[in-house]
């Protein structure tokens, strides 16, 4: 694609068509963008609806500014979770230390903001549900780059060529996979697994997280308002990732029961939510680092270009973010150039975000009794402290003002 004149030419030569695959964060809001540059997008997403689940997820810094100028802030800001303590426990459910969260998780108060997970994959699904096609339970079976597009096959059976193809994918993306090889190559595991899902609220929690700690181990309980559901999520240290088991439902349950099998506190009624829960998500805790997130006429964005993994609490801010550059860089730009730009603008912001944590070395989960005192000791301490000023990375980017949008 060559727009010489792009305020003209995008609005009177034909859409040019895009693919995206997978509706997560990531790709709505990639969708959301590149139709506001007039493509043509359609949306494969191998789920039968859109996937709504998780943890209560953080919305920060240069994200905010994304997030404002789709026009869902508002919404997003009347969804805010507030919570308000964060409590830690020690193994036999005694108290640790209560702390104000913004401390801990390095957000800032009154700016900063954390919404269910399914609050915020809604108000992206909606603010394009009428634009952009959306095919559910169906995914990309094959990929073809030899001719002028993008030749695309799907396992529900359809046959369909596009002037470009996006990886929204997530961690684990089929479409990195088919254009750069093996996951393993750019997966870094940090040394922990985690699951979540909601049980209900039987402990009287508001507003407030409640979390378990043993070397290597950690539950935790995260009311976000005075219903009657939590957030449950476990987390534990392992010293390769159990790939295999993560691939079955049941086998990821009888991990995970496995290891807390001997747990105090909440943890065994937990375990029982657990095997009875229809939202659960596992996953290993990792980051994908790829020394390129483009090939030819695909790109990758989200997860399944920079996951940065939750430790970092940054996530779905970069994959808000990522979006909103790699759509802005081809609002005026073939995909050479514009691929380019993604990556030229995107990635210092993206490593300032990743981090540099070690393997197993997260503060929140400590692998030894030695590092765990250590923590509690510090978690004393902080709950006399002031709430944090938060980490400049999360605003490390100015937001480019590209092609007005249509
Ligand atoms: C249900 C769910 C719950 C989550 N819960 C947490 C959590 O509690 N804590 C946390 O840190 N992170 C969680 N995540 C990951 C978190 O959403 C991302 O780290 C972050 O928001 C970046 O978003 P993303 O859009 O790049 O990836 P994701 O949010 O992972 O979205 C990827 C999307 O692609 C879809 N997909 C995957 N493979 C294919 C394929 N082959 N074809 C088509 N579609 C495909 C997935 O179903 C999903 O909808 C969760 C993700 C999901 C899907």
């Amino acid at each position: 694609m060559t727009l010489t004149d792009p305020l003209t030419d995008i609005r009177t030569t034909p859409r040019h068509e895009v693919l995206i695959s997978g509706a997560g964060i990531a790709g709505s809001a990639l969708a959301f963008w590149l139709n506001r540059y007039g493509y043509a997008v359609t949306v494969v997403e191998k789920a039968g609806a859109l996937r709504s689940g998780g943890y209560p997820i953080d919305v920060r810094g240069t994200a905010l500014e994304v997030v404002r100028r789709m026009g869902i802030l508002p919404q997003l800001h009347d969804a805010h979770v507030d919570l308000r303590r964060l409590t830690f426990l020690d193994g036999d459910g005694s108290k640790v230390a209560s702390v104000n969260p913004h401390t801990v998780v390095g957000s800032v108060a009154g700016r900063d903001l954390e919404v269910r997970r399914g609050d915020l994959t809604d108000a992206l699904y909606t603010a394009v549900r009428d634009d952009v096609e959306f095919m559910f339970n169906d995914s990309i079976a094959t990929l073809d780059q030899s001719g002028h597009g993008v030749d695309v096959t799907f396992r529900g059976g359809g046959r369909r060529t596009f002037d470009m193809v996006f990886g929204a994918d997530g961690l684990h993306s089929r479409t990195r996979e088919f254009l750069f090889g093996p996951e393993e190559q750019f997966h870094r595991y940090l040394g922990y697994c985690f699951a979540v899902f909601t049980m209900r609220n039987t402990f009287g929690l508001s507003h407030e997280t409640m979390m378990w700690n043993t070397p290597g181990r950690a539950a935790a309980l995260y009311a976000v308002g005075d219903d009657d559901e939590v957030h449950a999520f476990l987390n534990f240290a392992h010293p390769e990732p159990p790939l295999d088991a993560l691939r079955d439902p049941e086998a990821q349950r009888d991990l995970v029961a496995t290891l807390f099998a001997d747990a105090g506190w909440e943890v065994p009624g937990m375990i029982a939510a657990m095997r009875e829960a229809d939202d659960l998500f596992i996953d290993v805790v990792s980051q994908i680092r790829m020394p390129r997130w483009s090939s030819g006429r695909v790109a990758m964005v989200g997860d399944a270009a920079y996951a940065p993994s939750f430790l970092t609490g940054q996530g779905t801010s970069l994959a808000l973010v990522g979006a909103y550059m790699l759509a802005g860089s081809l609002a005026d730009r073939d995909a050479t150039a514009g691929f380019a730009a993604y990556e030229h603008d995107t990635r210092e912001f993206v490593t300032l975000n990743q981090g540099r944590i070690g393997v197993g070395d997260a503060t929140l989960f400590p692998t030894t009794a030695r590092a765990l005192e250590r923590r509690n000791d510090m978690l004393r301490d902080l709950s006399t402290m002031p709430s944090g000023e938060g980490r400049p990375a999360h605003s490390a980017l100015t937001l480019p003002a590209f092609l007005a949008a249509r």
